[in-house]
């Protein structure tokens, strides 16, 4: 009975949504790595998202998950999906996991080891029982997260960033690219295009999910308040260098641009929060201005992130060796969350309310620097 409700009411929310989901911006998977962040693409997704068809009125509209006919029921919110299920109902898990930036790996309607992670990611961001298996509360959170996710962000009454155009790097991919590339326009010196960043020692997470996660979340939060917003990626199987993410900035012209990163150290007990900043004269422009006001929105970020997470406070350090720095013509910095080597911490930024608590953080800080001169 329950069930049939359940069902009845997903049918009822689908054709609330039937021929109006363009799914905006959707992930898909990725890989992070090292030491530099890199850069993505446009924020169009190569993954494909999920749309619902039109239907006739007297029909449960279905949802698809790929440009092709295939078509999938809707969703039973009460049966317990598991490594071995196939079929549209496990390609649809894993759509709507790559939607939210988790990374579930290819979208082939079959539950194998790469859903089973995203699964169990979802689980610890969800402040469920983590054991990979999806079962009714895993499916019902999910979906209800997706359905929140595929509506546009509604403008606050209050538009404090009207005008202002941001641009939002998640750092790293699925795949790194270890082809190399300048580390500075004309320089001698060169790095791998792309790392694949770190990933939770103890949540198992890479930081390229995490990255996209609170970049999709803070995109989102900045467009309610007024912002326009420019990505470099939305999914996680782009291959876009540090450089290429750069020139993006550059040319989209945004007022400046914040690159998302979690870190790691050899040592566990290390933990809190750091933004690094281009040093003196590494950026490619001579105009000081730029360098002054990338402090000065690295001051205001973690100023208000720290307050807003209680995070430890790792300060600010300038860098003269990253590509994504050195390349950038505007105001730029890099927000290092937090350490995934930790394992508070690690659990931390895998979660929803902490990545909430981050973003809230970040919005208020883009507001002070748009607002201190
Ligand atoms: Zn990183």
């Amino acid at each position: 009975m329950i069930k049939k409700i359940g069902i009845i009411i997903l049918a009822f929310i689908l054709i609330c949504f039937a021929g109006c989901t363009a799914p905006a911006d959707s992930t898909g998977g990725q890989t992070s790595s090292v030491t530099e962040p890199e850069t993505e693409e446009p924020a169009v997704e190569s993954v494909p998202t999920e749309s619902v068809e039109e239907q006739p009125a007297d029909k449960t509209p279905i949802p698809t998950t790929q440009p092709d006919t295939d078509v999938a029921p809707a969703i039973p919110l009460d049966v317990t999906y598991r490594v071995g299920d196939e079929g549209s109902e496990i390609k649809f898990l894993q759509q709507m996991l790559a939607d939210l930036g988790f990374d579930p790996g290819d979208l082939d309607g079959v539950f194998g080891d790469a859903l089973k992670s995203a699964v169990s990611n979802f689980q610890l961001y969800a402040g469920l029982t983590a054991d990979g298996i999806a079962g009714p509360k895993t499916t019902a959170g999910l979906y209800e997260r997706w359905v929140d996710a595929q509506q546009a962000a509604q403008p606050a009454d209050d538009q404090p960033l009207l005008g202002c155009v941001i641009g939002i790097d998640a750092g790293h991919q699925r795949n790194s690219n270890s082809d190399q590339e300048p580390v500075s326009p004309g320089g001698t010196d060169t790095k791998s295009k792309v790392s694949s960043g770190t990933y939770g020692r103890f949540s198992g997470v890479p930081e390229y999910v995490i990255n996209l996660q609170v970049a999709l979340k803070l995109k989102s939060a900045l467009e309610a308040l007024g912002a326009e917003v420019v990505m470099t990626r939305t999914a996680h199987d782009v291959d876009i260098s540090n450089a290429e993410r750069a020139e993006m900035m550059n040319e989209s012209g945004v007022d400046c641009w914040l690159r998302i990163h979690a870190n790691g150290s050899n040592d566990q007990s290390v933990h809190g929060m750091f933004i690094l900043v281009p040093a003196e004269g590494s950026l490619d422009t001579d105009d000081d201005i730029v360098a002054r006001k990338s402090v000065a929105l690295a001051e205001a970020l973690l100023d208000s992130t720290l307050e807003a997470t209680g995070a430890k406070d790792l300060g600010i350090t300038p860098r003269s060796d990253q590509t994504g720095f050195c390349w950038s013509q505007v105001p730029v910095c890099n927000i290092e969350m937090g350490h995934m080597t930790n394992e508070q911490e690690d659990y931390l930024l895998v979660s929803e309310s902490y990545q909430e608590k981050i973003v809230q953080g970040l919005v208020q800080g883009f507001v002070a620097y748009f607002h201190s001169d």
